[in-house]
């Protein structure tokens, strides 16, 4: 599938993986919108997308509040008449271990992780269903499969992503051809790690982060590509590890 001039909603635009990923796919000819909190951030985007002649709409958004989701529908519609495909994207990685009792931040991680894809998909779902076909990529984890230091109630939320990706795909893909793919990264160089506070989680993720790690972009290649298949494809799952982690 070409994805030139497809509409492309991003969530999480405003930093690492989302944002090389709107990079990619506007430098592909796709129209992106760009969501996140930072306005700042996403209009800086924007230009540089603008400026390579590319397409961009900013729209401020927080996943975890379901009318803010509506309205970054609402708004990509008023703008393009349509929408093709929704990248579930933002994230949030406060990892701690479980008898520290971070429950606010395990409750950010749920609302975030998993309560914002579910209204991500809820917002745009009605459009891909009349419109009979589209792709919705949802960001999990190698962490959906392998428990990390801190990681119990994180991998728990990637679990959820993974499982929900697969539940997605066989409701919708066979009735209404509309594709979904749950993308899997081992560690990536961003932003991710610095909503850790726990302390002992962080000396022991400090050996780990002397790897080299995967790039943002490697990943908006590895989106890509699922995105660009031909129709009778699904590519279910993308599973990547950086060459050094284990
Ligand atoms: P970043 O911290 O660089 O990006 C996270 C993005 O999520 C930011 O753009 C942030 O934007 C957005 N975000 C956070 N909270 C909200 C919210 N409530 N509403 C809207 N947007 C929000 O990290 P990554 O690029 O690494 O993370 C992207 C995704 O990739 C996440 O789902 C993460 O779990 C996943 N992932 C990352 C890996 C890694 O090693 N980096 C490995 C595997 C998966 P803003 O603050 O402006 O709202």
């Amino acid at each position: 599938m070409d994805i030139k001039d497809k509409v492309i909603i991003i969530t999480g635009a405003s930093s690492g993986i989302g944002e090389a990923t709107a990079l990619k796919l506007a430098t592909e000819g796709a129209t992106v919108v760009l969501s996140a909190r930072r306005k700042d951030k996403l209009n800086e985007l924007k230009k540089t997308i603008e400026t390579k002649g590319g397409k961009a709409l900013v729209v401020i958004a927080d996943v975890t509040k379901k009318a803010d989701m509506e309205k970054l529908v609402a708004k990509t519609l008023e703008e393009y008449g349509t929408v093709h495909i929704l990248i579930n994207n933002a994230g949030l990685m406060p990892l701690s271990f479980v008898e520290k009792l971070k429950t606010d931040e395990w409750e950010k991680m749920v609302d975030v992780n998993i309560k914002g894809v579910l209204n991500g998909v809820a917002a745009v779902l009605p459009t891909l269903i009349k419109n009979k076909q589209g792709h919705i990529v949802n960001i999990s984890s190698t962490a959906a499969y392998q428990y990390f230091p801190g990681g119990a109630v994180y991998c728990a939320t990637k679990v959820a992503v993974k499982m929900f990706s697969e539940g997605l795909r066989q409701e919708l893909a066979p009735k209404y051809g509309i594709c979904v793919t749950s993308i899997e990264p081992g560690a990536v160089a961003t932003d991710l790690m610095n909503t850790i506070t726990d302390e002992d989680v962080l000396d022991t993720l400090a050996e780990m982060q002397k790897m080299t790690m995967l790039e943002p972009e490697d990943i908006a290649e590895a989106i890509y590509y699922a995105l660009t298949q031909p129709s009778r494809v699904n590519i279910n799952d993308v599973y990547i590890m950086p060459t050094e982690q284990q």
